[in-house]
């Protein structure tokens, strides 16, 4: 079979989300792409989640243009922590390391990783988190590595 060849889109921002489900839910890419199948569009908005337990799963294919933040989908790459009050520790820590991950493939700023809720004309809450203190962590793991950042046992 012939491989289909997939150019990579310029993307210049990751955009933070959460699943706004009840944090006790454990659900993942299977789930959302039903609920957003159920809205009537083309599967999963995201392309990336990050289950309750830390485990990273792939929602759409880097290269193809998200459903997840109306005029900003084309330039950026869409990352949903599932719940809504409080990500776990595993997962908050996941979230950071998959961001610092996409910063050194896609060359993108560490002030282009935004809230959904930092967009233009957006209303909403979500991520529901502190965005200033993601980016801080993010930073650090993303200039040292994982093993660079202290992490209280
Ligand atoms: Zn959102």
């Amino acid at each position: 079979m012939q491989q289909k060849e997939v150019i990579m889109r310029k993307i210049t921002s990751i955009i933070v989300h959460c699943s706004d489900s009840p944090d006790s839910m454990d659900v993942g890419v299977t789930e959302i792409n039903q609920w957003h199948l159920q809205q009537g569009w083309s599967g999963i908005g995201y392309h990336y989640v990050i289950r309750r337990n830390g485990d990273i799963e792939k929602g759409r294919a880097d290269a193809e243009v998200g459903a997840h933040a109306m005029g900003n989908n084309h330039d950026s790459i869409g990352v949903c922590w599932i719940g809504r009050d409080q990500p776990g520790s595993a997962q908050w820590w996941e979230l950071a390391i998959l961001c610092a991950d996409l910063m050194h493939a896609h060359g993108i700023a560490i002030h282009r990783v935004l809230g959904h809720n930092e967009l233009h004309r957006v209303t909403k809450t979500c991520p529901n988190i502190n965005m200033a203190e993601l980016r801080a962590l993010i930073s650090v793991v993303h200039e040292f590595g994982p093993e660079g950042v202290e992490v209280e046992i």
